[in-house]
């Protein structure tokens, strides 16, 4: 077996083995995306009301596992305030600053980021219903930072690029040294006070307040400026996508296979022809031993003619390779019968005629009668 199986096919396992097992969790993310775009398509929507107090009320755990709400953002108390805009106020807020440079690495530039600041605030806050002042039913909205992509629902408040004041001779001194400073990103997002927001996730009533918590793990917390339909056909399209990755995966793993299989099938072909070919040979030594005798037993009464006519016989049909045994193949297709089955075996890969050096498609032992 040890003779079958070679670098190149370890390579191929592996490959299969890889292949398939991105293939099974791209799978499992393609049921996972439809699942939970099925999960909102049906969730139900609650309005900001007394009856949604009621439906709480009735429920014995005073919660509704899975349920979606929209409203106005509004919050519960102080408000984090944007550093760059006056007056915006938010209830998240991700300021981030990343200094951008050009390194050299073994004769090449290539981009750095170098994270100097990545700071999330988060304060709870509550959905409020639309156009009103008072507002009797409200959802507090808690772990809003734990919900699905929620740093896409944060609107950039600030966004700048610093460039450094450096003069030539400074400049110089950084590209010998192999590090230029490109400039700093200065990134303001936040979630403002007075976003309509959707959310959905546990309800639950605690006291008088019903506040919003994360799901169960099955179900997405979701906290977002789209619509409940805009959400479930991005589900749809990042479904249809895993779907496609995993189906060409699939295909993929299933053409590596056939081919390994293939290979397979060569080789062992290949094993069983030098197989048939040694008996061959074999049979025609045997053959040969017979006929040899039998001209000696003949020839016994004029010995010294026979012994020279062999002798020179013998010289043609010697093996150009270990002068030894006769020769006993046809090197294909240059057609030279010049070695014998052992050497024939014997040639170097790939193999080539010893007397005119043509590449050996294949040999077949001769046979003489
Ligand atoms: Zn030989
Ligand atoms: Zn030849």
């Amino acid at each position: 077996m040890g003779v079958f199986i070679d670098g190149v096919d370890i390579g191929v396992i592996v490959a299969i083995g890889i292949d398939f097992a991105l293939a099974y969790g791209i799978n499992k993310m393609y049921h996972r995306a439809l699942r939970a775009a099925l999960n909102i398509d049906n969730v139900k929507q609650y309005a900001l009301d007394k009856r949604l107090h009621q439906k709480l009320e009735e429920s014995p755990t005073r919660s509704i596992p899975y349920g979606c709400v929209e409203g106005i953002v509004r919050p519960v108390g102080a408000t984090l305030q944007s550093h760059y805009k006056p007056g915006t106020e938010g209830v998240m807020q991700h300021s981030s600053m990343v200094e951008h440079k050009s390194r050299r690495l073994q004769g090449f530039w290539s981009d750095v980021k170098n994270v100097i600041i990545d700071k999330l605030e988060v304060i709870p806050f509550y959905l409020v219903p639309h156009g009103e002042s008072t507002y009797p039913t409200k959802v507090m909205v808690t772990e809003p930072n734990s919900a699905y992509n929620i740093e896409q629902e944060l609107l950039v408040t600030h966004e700048n690029f610093i460039q450094p004041q450096t003069d030539i001779i400074k400049k110089g001194m950084e590209l010998i040294s192999g590090e230029v400073h490109k400039g700093l990103q200065e990134t303001e997002k936040m979630l403002i006070v007075g976003t309509q927001l959707m959310a959905i996730g546990r309800l639950v009533k605690e006291g008088d307040d019903i506040k919003m918590k994360p799901p169960s793990d099955d179900y997405k917390y979701i906290i977002s400026r789209k619509t409940k339909d805009e959400l479930v056909r991005l589900l749809q399209n990042r479904a249809w996508i895993y779907k496609i990755v995993a189906r060409v995966l699939g295909v993929a793993g299933f053409t590596l296979i056939c081919f390994w299989v293939y290979r397979v099938y060569r080789k062992v072909r290949k094993v069983n022809e030098i197989e048939k070919m040694k008996k061959q040979i074999q049979q025609q030594r045997d053959r040969e031993e017979q006929r040899r005798a039998r001209t000696a037993y003949r020839s016994d009464s004029n010995r010294t003619s026979v012994i020279s006519e062999e002798s020179q016989d013998w010289d043609n049909r010697q093996c150009v390779v270990c002068l030894n045994n006769q020769r006993e193949v046809v090197l294909l297709n240059c057609g030279h019968v010049c070695v014998c089955g052992d050497c024939a075996f014997a040639l170097p890969e790939p193999k080539k005629c010893p007397v005119c050096r043509e590449r050996v498609e294949k040999f077949v032992t001769t046979y003489t009668p």
